[in-house]
């Protein structure tokens, strides 16, 4: 028996990789289930699994899944209670953000960010095209950058196209399982290359996996890096996917209203329009930015900020 962790999925064969840096093409005996939802696939990239190998040595069988810390899940536009896992145990998620051609709105960003702590994914921001930036330009994001970084956001500014502060990018990826996220056009596929040149140079493996007689629909794939760590493609995925947030729990997906709330005269306070509320309190003191609480209004109303 060996473990390991899936690297590529493709919803009945798993590639998996052992510690030692070896690969195998895995099958899966018996049912895995995910607690609380239905999923179209019981496993995905990122999983933690034990393995045998099979009688050829070549192939094997997953007999065993680990429990995850998280997971990103997609929900299946027809059969809405089913959902596709997409990926697991991830140690961070990138929103890539431009100020330019494309523009991330702070809307944007926000659902994101909540995502992210509805998932229990840390995130972190990567402003790109560094390079395009006006002096104008580099105002709005010193703003941006403070508004994020006070309340626990790290933030980086790069330029993929320019190679600037990659190095410090990939430093911040090592040993660690990575997603990116953003706008089509922000510069994610750009980006990814520039940290993993392999990636741009990658050829399809389809014909690989149709010759063993495998399904071959890709749902997502890692790639390690050099210096350790694993970086996650979901092709055709652009973000970080959708989850259900109960009005009532939105506030705790804002760090800095969660920091707060305990403070609130009720404790069923939605931070609206209550007395002794001291997350309002906190916005009228400058202490929680007006957009950030924009946002948190505009998503417990259901608007959708995604643009
Ligand atoms: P994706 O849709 O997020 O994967 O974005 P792409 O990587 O395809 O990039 C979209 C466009 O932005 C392409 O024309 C890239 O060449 C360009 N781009 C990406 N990164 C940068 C950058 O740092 N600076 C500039 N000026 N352009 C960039
Ligand atoms: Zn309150």
């Amino acid at each position: 028996m060996l473990n390991g962790v899936v690297t590529k999925s493709t919803g009945s064969w798993y590639r998996v990789q052992t510690p030692d840096g070896k690969t195998v093409d895995c099958r899966i005996r018996g049912k895995f289930r995910t607690k609380g939802i239905t999923t179209t696939n019981p496993i995905a990239v990122g999983d933690r699994v034990d393995i045998e190998l099979e009688r050829n040595q070549d192939t094997g069988v997953i007999t065993k899944l680990y429990n995850r810390k998280n997971y990103i899940i997609r929900k299946s536009v027809n059969l809405s209670k089913q959902a596709q896992i997409i990926a697991a145990n991830l140690d961070q998620a990138f929103l890539v953000v431009t100020l330019a051609s494309p523009r991330t709105s702070l809307g944007f960003i926000d659902r994101f960010l909540v995502t992210a702590e509805a998932y229990d994914i840390p995130a972190k921001l990567v402003f790109n095209k560094l390079d395009l930036f006006s002096d104008e330009g580099l105002e709005i994001l010193a703003d941006y950058k403070s508004i994020y970084e006070n309340i626990g956001y790290p933030c980086f500014e790069v330029s993929a196209l320019e190679g600037t502060n990659i190095p410090k990018l990939k430093e911040e990826m090592k040993d660690r399982i990575s997603l990116f996220s953003g706008h089509s056009g922000v510069g994610k596929s750009s980006l990814m290359n520039a940290i993993l040149p392999e990636l741009a140079l990658r050829t399809n493996e389809i014909s690989d996996w149709s010759d063993k007689g495998m399904h071959t629909t890709t749902f997502a794939e890692m790639f390690e890096l050099p210096s350790g760590g694993f970086i996650i493609d979901t092709p055709g995925i652009r973000e970080l996917g959708v989850i259900d947030i109960e009005q009532q729990e939105l506030g705790h997906f804002f760090p800095e209203m969660r920091e707060r709330m305990n403070d609130c005269r009720f404790n069923n306070c939605r931070h609206i329009n209550e007395p002794g509320c001291a997350v309002m309190a906190a916005l009228e003191d400058g202490e929680i930015e007006p957009s950030r609480y924009e946002s948190y209004l505009s998503i417990y109303n259901g608007n959708d900020t995604r643009s």
